[in-house]
């Protein structure tokens, strides 16, 4: 039975009865007054696998003991790390082995599969993409259409919420590739996005591309570790993801691209350097370049160990967890019970709190996104001064993401009661 009112033991009944919930203590939570903070910004910087330390030590040590040799004689030889992790970077989203590699940081990935996978030529030259995406990924797709003697403004299109709307429609994303139809080069949604946190339906987009004969690619910054995804079997062209949001791997680390496997040996555009070279005879350094021949071609530079170390160790964990599916069971119910929560703060305060992410779970991620209508800074700094962390965005928008690996439902219970006192 649910009571009306936010229960704390209520909560704690259903911590107790989830065999996942063990899964917190594998990570390290800010303190707040000498407590676990009530911590909800996994969506924007992951926390630390307490493993890490121990991980990144192993490194430290390899290096201080082989030096150079450490490329071949580390524990976990440097010069094929990145194959350490492939495997259940794979299983993470949806996809074979061959086709992701964790390299470099998102962007930057970014813009390296657009050389790929956007090549304007005659009269296929434009992008369409979502209104209100994540700045960096607008900067990227202008800043390319502009590097390929493009124009921008009418090259870009990006598909808007209706008016007084702030979802974007699927019908409205796929009359417009219809419409752009022979012209549409590419399409790069992001799999989730990081205001509303609506979850698009990539497997729709992607067949209406691929209809026209463009491109269709992916920013997963928000999905990837959120949310059960199927690369390979969809089809989809490439996509891109960071691993310091839900992949908790640490602030600014290695990200991860997949090229599906139907392009690996196929005449794209690509840019290349010695780690994307035919790892057989790589260090005889020939002067022509011979491809790994899977998604490893695009790789350039050799492996950042310390970021990819620490990236192992959180694979692992969602690995130990049961994957995905069992993640994303779990990760239902505790937005839900955010969602209940937040509609018991308002029936006991009548404020006017707005979830303006979908309510339905095949539209979401973790993240709930809530416009605080008629609240101002006051409250973020109410709710930080009591250990709660969230993100906020000015006029009065808190996205909050109760993530499955580390937070519970004491959490939202807790953040519930905070909230309540600070509106009342
Ligand atoms: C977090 C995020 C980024 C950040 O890009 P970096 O290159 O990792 O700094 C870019 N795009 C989206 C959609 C994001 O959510």
């Amino acid at each position: 039975m649910q009571s009306h009112t936010i229960s704390i033991s209520e909560a704690k009944a259903l911590d107790a009865e989830d065999p996942l919930s063990g899964f917190r203590k594998k990570f390290i939570f800010p303190q707040h007054n000498g407590k676990d903070a009530l911590y909800f910004t996994g969506n924007s910087l992951g926390l630390q696998p307490k493993a890490a330390k121990y991980a990144l030590q192993i490194e430290l040590d390899d290096w201080g003991e082989h030096g150079v040799e450490g490329h071949f004689r580390a524990r976990n030889p440097w010069m094929h790390y990145h194959e350490l992790l492939s495997k259940n970077l794979a299983d993470i989203v949806g996809a074979k082995p061959s086709e992701v590699v964790a390299m470099n940081a998102l962007t930057v990935n970014l813009h390296l599969l657009l050389v790929s996978f956007y090549s304007p030529k005659d009269s296929r030259k434009k992008i369409i993409c979502e209104a209100n995406a994540f700045p960096s990924d607008r900067y990227a797709l202008l800043s390319q259409i502009e590097f390929h003697g493009g124009n921008p403004e009418t090259d870009l299109i990006e598909i808007e919420p209706r008016e007084g709307e702030n979802l974007i429609l699927l019908e409205d994303v796929l009359s417009a590739i219809e419409e752009a139809g022979d012209e549409l080069k590419t399409v790069m949604m992001g799999g989730i996005n990081y205001y509303t946190g609506q979850l698009h339906n990539i497997e729709a987009i992607t067949n209406a591309a691929h209809e026209v004969g463009a491109f269709c690619g992916f920013d997963l910054a928000h999905a990837a570790g959120n949310v059960p995804l199927n690369l390979h079997d969809l089809g989809i062209d490439f996509a891109c993801w960071c691993t310091y949001k839900y992949m908790n791997s640490g602030p600014g680390s290695v990200g991860g691209i997949f090229i599906h496997e139907k392009h690996h040996n196929s005449r794209l555009p690509r840019l290349e350097g010695w780690w994307g070279h035919d790892k057989e005879t790589r260090f005889k350094m020939t002067p022509d370049y011979i491809s790994m021949g899977t998604a490893e071609s695009w790789q350039m530079s050799n492996a950042p160990i310390f970021n990819m170390a620490i990236h192992n160790v959180s694979l692992n964990i969602f690995k130990e967890a049961g994957g995905m599916e069992v993640l994303r069971e779990r990760s239902l119910r505790l937005t839900d019970y955010l969602e209940q929560t937040i509609g018991k703060v308002v029936e006991a305060t009548s404020a006017n709190l707005e979830i303006i992410t979908p309510c339905n779970h095949d539209n979401r991620g973790c993240q709930l996104s809530v416009v605080a209508h008629g609240q101002g800074r006051e409250l973020f700094d109410t709710l930080s001064a009591n250990g709660v962390i969230v993100d906020w965005r000015d006029p009065a928008v808190i996205r909050m993401a109760p993530v499955p690996l580390y937070n519970s439902f004491e959490d939202i219970a807790r953040f519930g009661l905070i909230l309540q006192d600070a509106l009342n």
